[in-house]
C-alpha cells in the first residue's frame, strides 16, 4: 500500500488568509455599500518597469525566429543575468562573487522552501518569531519540526521572539541550533537588522558551525545607511550563509517569477562520517535534477532591471511605495497608534491598543474603518498584539484609509 508523507498532514490548515476572506465576505454581505480598502495583501500593484517590458518584447521576437530561438537554458541561469547580478547587487558593496555561486530561479519562495532538500532532517531549526510562514511549513513537511503545541509552537523548532520589547532584534539562541532563518528587511514586522546586529548572528554561526538562511527579498527597500544590503557585507558570512533574493518586490515580478540564491563556495556542512562537504555542488546537483531553469524571456526582463533606465524605473516604483509607507506611518501615529517598520520596508507593523488581540483589532478596523489588514498572530505566537498593513496600495487608498483610522478608531 502506498504511504504518504504524513508530515504534510501535521500542518494546520492555512487558517490566516481563509479566515480573513471569510470575515471580509461576511462583512460585505452585511454592508454591500461599504468601500473596503485592502491593506492586507503582500502583493505589488504597480506595473512592470518599462525597461523590463521592452526587454520581454525583444526576447519574444527572438523566440519567434529559429535563428535566435532559445530552448532549454542553463539550469543555473544565463551568464548575462548572473553577470548583471554580480556587477550590480554585490560589487558596489565590495563583495566578490563567482558566477558559480549564483543560482537563478523562479523566486525566493521556491528556494527558501526547497533548500531543506539538501540538509539532514536531524538539523535543529531556529526561526525569528513572527515569521514568513514558508520557513516553518517547509520544515514541518520535511519532518524537522516535531509536534505542535497549543500556543502554535513546534517542539523541535527554536523561536526567537521579535517584539517591541527587544526593538525587533532577536536574541541569540540559548540552546544549540544548526539552521537559522533570518529575514531582513523583515516580513511581517517591516524592521531591518543593522550591520552590527547581523554581525552578532554571523559570529554566532561561525562559532557554533551553523548555517544562516538569509532572506533578502526586500533588499530594494533599504534606505538607511547602517542596514546591510547583503549578509556578505559581514565578514565571515561567506563561510556560514546562503542568501535568497527576489525580483518580485524589487521590480514587480510577483506574476513574472524570478529570483536567485547565493550559495558561496566556502559554505560547508558535515557528512554522516564527519567530513566537511561544500553545499554549492550539492545545491547545483539538486537544481539540475529538479529544476529546468527560469524562462529566457523572464531572465531578459530581470537583466533589464539593471540597465540605467531599469534602475531609474525600479527606484521610482520603490520610492512610490515607501512614500505610501511614510504617509501611513504618519497617519497611524497621528491616530495615536504605535507603529513600527515602513522605513526600509513596505510593511507597517501596528501595535494593537492595550488588551486588544490581533483578531479583535482586525475586526475593529474592518467594521469601523472598512480597512482590511492582516492579524499579526497569523505570523507566529509573538505576532499576537500586532497587525500588519502594507504600503503596496494606491496613494488615494492609503490617504483615505489613514483618514478613516484617525476619525473612527
Ligand atoms: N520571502 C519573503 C520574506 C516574502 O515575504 C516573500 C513574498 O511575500 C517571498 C520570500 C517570496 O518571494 P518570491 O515572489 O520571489 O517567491
Amino acid at each position: 500500500m502506498l504511504r504518504i508523507n504524513d508530515h504534510f498532514l501535521e500542518l494546520p490548515g492555512s487558517y490566516l488568509f481563509s479566515e480573513i476572506a471569510r470575515k471580509v465576505g461576511a462583512f460585505k454581505e452585511e454592508h454591500p455599500e461599504a468601500q473596503l480598502i485592502r491593506l492586507g495583501i503582500g502583493d505589488v500593484t504597480r506595473p512592470l518597469p518599462e525597461a523590463c517590458i521592452q526587454a520581454m518584447h525583444r526576447a519574444v521576437d527572438e523566440m519567434a525566429d529559429s535563428a535566435t530561438f532559445h530552448g532549454y537554458g542553463p539550469e543555473r541561469g544565463y551568464d548575462f543575468l548572473i553577470e548583471a547580478i554580480i556587477r550590480n547587487d554585490f560589487a558596489p558593496y565590495g563583495i566578490e562573487m563567482d558566477a558559480s555561486e549564483i543560482f537563478v530561479s523562479d523566486g525566493a519562495k521556491s528556494d527558501t522552501g526547497n533548500i531543506g532538500d539538501i540538509l539532514h532532517t536531524d538539523n535543529r531549526v531556529c526561526v525569528t518569531d513572527p515569521i514568513y510562514p514558508v520557513y516553518i511549513d517547509s520544515n514541518v513537511m520535511a519532518g524537522r519540526a516535531g509536534t505542535l503545541d497549543k500556543q502554535g509552537r513546534w517542539s523541535r523548532i527554536t523561536y526567537m521572539p521579535c517584539t517591541a520589547e527587544n526593538q525587533f532584534v532577536p536574541e541569540l539562541p540559548e540552546q544549540p541550533v544548526d539552521l537559522i532563518y533570518l529575514c531582513s528587511p523583515n516580513n511581517p514586522t517591516g524592521t531591518a537588522l543593522t550591520r552590527k546586529q547581523l554581525k552578532r548572528w554571523v559570529d554566532y554561526a561561525l562559532e557554533h558551525d551553523c548555517l544562516i538562511l538569509f532572506d533578502a527579498a526586500y533588499e530594494a527597500f533599504i534606505r538607511e545607511e547602517e542596514v546591510p544590503h547583503s549578509i556578505y557585507e559581514i565578514e565571515g558570512a561567506r563561510q556560514c550563509a546562503i542568501e535568497f533574493r527576489s525580483f518580485s518586490k524589487t521590480a514587480g515580478f510577483t506574476g513574472v517569477r524570478c529570483g536567485y540564491t547565493v550559495v558561496p563556495q566556502d559554505v560547508c556542512g558535515r557528512t554522516r562520517d564527519g567530513r566537511r562537504e561544500k553545499l554549492n555542488p550539492i545545491w547545483n546537483r539538486r537544481q539540475c535534477t529538479k529544476f529546468n531553469g527560469t524562462s529566457y524571456i523572464t531572465q531578459r526582463a530581470a537583466e533589464a532591471v539593471y540597465n540605467p533606465e531599469g534602475k531609474q524605473q525600479v527606484k521610482a516604483t520603490i520610492d512610490f511605495y515607501l512614500e505610501n509607507a511614510r504617509i501611513m506611518r504618519e497617519g497611524l501615529t497621528e491616530a495615536g497608534l504605535t507603529v513600527y517598520g515602513g522605513v526600509n520596508s513596505p510593511y507597517l507593523w501596528l501595535q494593537t491598543p492595550q488588551g486588544v488581540t490581533s483578531w479583535e483589532f482586525f475586526d475593529r478596523l474592518l467594521h469601523q474603518a472598512h480597512v482590511v489588514g492582516t492579524p499579526g498572530s497569523g505570523f507566529g505566537p509573538s505576532g499576537e498584539g500586532y497587525l500588519r498593513l502594507t504600503a503596496f496600495g494606491n496613494r488615494e487608498d492609503c490617504i483615505e484609509a489613514m483618514k478613516r483610522i484617525k476619525n473612527r478608531i
